[in-house]
């Protein structure tokens, strides 16, 4: 067994200790330009970031959380508009329909931990507008399942992939499946910034002149105000970080990858664990493990076990799924499945600054709370 050691959820120093030289360039070049908004380094990142994705338009706004709600104003959802959304997502899915007027209706999730396709049609009404799957942790639904359904009862597709930059269903990427797709920047997303940003983009040329607009206080290129807007830019210094480490996105992905298939091994046989798929179980998805999220007997016990041994765990969304917020008005929502997840969920640490000797170690204290000779 390794000695003991102290193992962090998620290492922000670390990661900017190891490209501090380069990204301090960046940041100094953009202060030196005075380059601060709607500056050329966005244009670049937006290029690059739908290229990417293979997506026609990408945009940058100021957080993941913006660029749900900018997403569905510029869609039409609103006043009297219902959107289905599974509950294990975080509170900003939900929120981004609330402000735009529209009502959250929450459905559960399938064996895979993703939004379920028969219980988001059974969530449908007359008022439904659109489905939006949440692409959580680094995975993509089966979008072909969501899409019959949306299609069998007229209602569109939008989706929260705040978690699921590079990621693919049958080789197209999370964002780009239906009127609009939604990214998050925020720093322990699988792209982090220095602090808040997201990006929404689309495929559809007139929802994307309309987000051209609302991000931007209405004003086209002209300067001349069109239409009610609002400020959710991207800072042209964030973009430029983004950009930078956009040139080693796949390296990062490999390693994410790499590092689930070491778990994989390691506690893929234990009974007590239901671990995510493994990178290549099959062949239709493309997963980038945003996040570990396993399920494990006992969980509270072996996340103070872990703790105790040096390893830091989350539950998701502070352990509560977005239809347990009965003061938000969610009141008897009966989501048998994802009531049983969140009392199993765990995050085990997932990122690019953990070292191989880091997940045995890891592995070594699970397999010895459980009893297995290591
Ligand atoms: C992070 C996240 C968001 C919100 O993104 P912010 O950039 O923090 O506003 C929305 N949905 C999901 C699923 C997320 O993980």
């Amino acid at each position: 067994m390794n000695l003991s050691r102290s193992i962090p959820f998620f290492n922000y120093p670390a990661l900017f200790a190891e490209k501090e030289r380069e990204l301090t360039e960046v940041v100094l070049g953009i202060c030196r330009r005075g380059a601060y908004i709607l500056q050329k380094d966005l244009a670049e990142f937006e290029k690059h970031l739908a290229e990417l994705m293979g997506v026609k338009h990408a945009f940058g706004v100021a957080n993941g959380t913006d660029a749900i709600w900018l997403g569905l104003m510029a869609v039409g959802v609103g006043p009297g508009d219902e959107v289905i959304l599974p509950s294990h997502t975080y509170i900003a899915t939900a929120a981004a329909v609330h402000f735009v007027g529209a009502t959250p209706v929450l459905a559960d999730i399938g064996s895979d931990h993703m939004l379920d396709a028969a219980s988001a049609e059974e969530f449908i009404t007359p008022r439904t507008k659109a489905i939006m799957p949440v692409q959580v942790n680094g995975r993509t639904c089966d979008m072909d399942a969501l899409q019959a359904i949306a299609d069998r009862h007229e209602v569109m597709i939008v989706e929260d992939a705040a978690q699921g930059l590079g990621s693919r269903f049958k080789d197209k990427s999370a964002g780009t499946f239906g009127n609009f797709g939604t990214i998050s920047f925020y720093p322990a997303k699988l792209l982090g910034c220095f602090g808040d940003g997201g990006a929404v983009v689309t495929n559809d040329d007139a929802v994307a002149e309309k987000l051209v607009l609302l991000r931007d206080h209405g004003r086209n290129d002209k300067g001349r105000v069109v239409v009610w807007g609002f400020n959710s830019r991207l800072d042209n210094l964030q973009a430029a970080v983004l950009d930078f480490k956009l040139k080693t996105f796949h390296k990062d992905i490999t390693r994410r990858r790499a590092i689930a298939e070491c778990y994989q091994a390691r506690l893929g046989a234990m009974r007590e664990l239901i671990l995510p798929p493994a990178p290549d179980a099959d062949p239709r998805h493309f997963d980038v493990y945003q996040n570990y999220e396993l399920e494990a007997e006992r969980r509270d016990e072996l996340r103070a076990y872990l703790e105790k041994h040096g390893v830091r765990t989350i539950i998701q969304w502070a352990g509560t799924p977005v239809h347990q917020f009965h003061e938000l008005g969610f009141k008897n929502v009966k989501l048998p499945n994802t009531d049983r997840f969140f009392t199993r969920c765990l995050m085990l640490p997932m990122n690019t600054s953990l070292s191989d000797d880091d997940i045995d170690y890891i592995c070594d204290q699970i397999c010895a709370f459980y009893g297995y000779s290591v």
